[in-house]
């Protein structure tokens, strides 16, 4: 008597987020938005804790330290040490040591970002040393405190065809619902300008440096991590692009009719992490 025989050559999504090792979890829009939680938020984390799966939060925004944002995190209630917590800036600093662009480097970023990149063994150049003592690198941070200076020094190191290497691309940054203020992609768009269209290597979210950083810091293929996000052209990009599953939450910027009108699709759409607790 012959036996039927079913082959599942194809997980389902929910099933594939079902089986992830680790959940890296995007952080404005997606926990919280401004000053409020997301319904839930808190919930999910500690089930993902729970569950034994890996926790990570990965921002772009390193207009902070890593260490202020683990700080912020424990404040909300987060399940969250400073060695889960990913950035933008953690990606520029593995791209630049490894292709040797260390340590001496001009870093347009806020005093915090200066102090984390001393702290990695990074000597941050002041204006008139950068000029004269040709740095190994320019990097383009979130700087919330940039100022004229910053800005012609850096526009002469990249007309001097120093490397040039921005943090992340996001336009704009959220600061509460419907309201923003302008981020690093502004920023590289000013100096593109100036420049005749010199563009930076970007190393933050959606690029394959980031998705890099994640999978080496989690010790798992890209296939066994899932990215929750708000936002379509980082967060969903990233992991479409490099094989993550991509969950995207309706709870920041992105509406239905975004999504329909956008190259970059999820695996998974959901109203918010809550809905998620289900699969975990
Ligand atoms: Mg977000």
């Amino acid at each position: 008597m012959q036996t039927l025989r079913v082959t599942r050559t194809e997980l389902t999504s929910i099933e594939r987020f079902s089986r992830c090792g680790a959940i890296v979890c995007d952080l404005d829009g997606t926990l919280y938005l401004g000053d409020s939680l997301i319904p839930g938020a808190i919930d999910f984390l500690n089930r993902v804790r729970q569950s034994g799966r890996q926790l990570y939060y990965f921002t772009n925004n390193n207009s902070i330290s890593r260490r202020a944002w683990a700080a912020k995190l424990a404040g909300l209630d987060f399940p969250a040490e400073e060695r889960q917590l990913m950035t933008s800036a953690d990606c520029a600093d593995a791209y630049l040591k490894r292709h040797h662009l260390y340590p001496r480097i001009y870093l347009v970023g806020n005093s915090e970002l200066q102090q984390e990149f001393a702290s990695q063994g990074f000597v941050c150049l002041a204006e008139d040393e950068a000029l004269r003592d040709e740095p190994k690198a320019v990097v383009l941070g979130f700087d919330t405190e940039i100022d004229y200076r910053k800005i012609c020094t850096c526009y002469d190191l990249i007309l001097r065809d120093v490397p040039y290497i921005a943090t992340h691309p996001d336009v704009l940054c959220p600061v509460a619902r419907d309201t923003f203020k302008p981020d690093v992609g502004s920023f590289i768009s000013l100096f593109e300008t100036a420049t005749s269209g010199r563009r930076p290597v970007i190393v933050g979210k959606p690029t394959q440096e980031a998705v890099r950083f994640i999978s080496d810091k989690a010790h798992l293929p890209v296939q066994q991590i899932a990215f929750i996000g708000d936002r379509l052209y980082t967060d969903v990009r990233m992991a479409v692009t490099s094989g993550m599953v991509s969950v995207l939450v309706l709870s920041g910027e992105t509406s239905e009719e975004m999504v329909k009108a956008s190259p970059d699709q999820p695996h998974i759409i959901v109203n918010s992490v809550a809905e998620l607790v289900q699969y975990l």
